[in-house]
């Protein structure tokens, strides 16, 4: 169908470097901060988000991955949240650590809102965290939950017709996102 690029190569590095700037801002540093990138792109995004802040105040921050798919409220299935080191590639599941840490949960596109419930949901089965903030590369509206971002790379007004496609390097040709009418 019809579609049109909204955020190019640049677009998504610019609004990535700000986040990364807020991100050390709102937090006065990166004290206790842990980046949890969701899923598949969400989590390309959190490793990038810790570079450019590693670079800003010459710290490393932690990253680490969340798989929410079976945690949905509204999959069938519920299991306890597992998680991957973002280090490495093996299948070996590793828990986050978010005791009185400040958690920062990365994900590609903000939309009902489920999603994030359901990852808050997960990560305080494995402990009691300082804080929780949300950023997202894109917030495409219509939230069904009282959820609202801390960092957003664009808002892009969307009917629920339309997709928004996220293409990353890591995983895709390039860096872009589309929104298909
Ligand atoms: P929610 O749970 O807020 O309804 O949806 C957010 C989750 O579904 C995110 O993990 C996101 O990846 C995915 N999602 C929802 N809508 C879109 C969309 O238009 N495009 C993409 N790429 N992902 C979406
Ligand atoms: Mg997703």
């Amino acid at each position: 169908g019809q579609h049109r690029i909204i955020m190019d190569d640049t677009a998504i590095r610019r609004a990535l470097t700000r986040i990364a700037h807020e991100i050390v801002e709102k937090n006065k540093g990166i004290d206790n901060c842990v980046i949890v990138g969701i899923r598949t792109r969400g989590i390309y995004l959190a490793q990038r988000i810790a570079e450019r802040i590693h670079e800003i105040e010459g710290l490393p921050i932690e990253v680490n991955e969340l798989d929410i798919t079976l945690y949905r409220d509204d999959r069938k299935a519920r299991s306890a949240a597992v998680t991957d080191s973002a280090a490495s590639n093996t299948t070996q599941h590793l828990p986050i650590h978010v005791e009185d840490k400040r958690v920062i949960l990365f994900d590609d596109v903000l939309y009902t809102g489920r999603t994030i419930r359901a990852a808050m949901d997960a990560l305080m089965d494995i402990g009691r965290p300082q804080s929780i903030q949300l950023a997202v590369l894109v917030d495409r509206g219509h939230r069904e939950l009282p959820i609202r971002p801390d960092y957003v790379g664009k808002n892009v007004p969307t009917s629920k017709q339309e997709q928004i496609v996220v293409s990353l390097a890591e995983v895709d040709e390039e860096d872009k996102v589309t929104i298909f009418h």
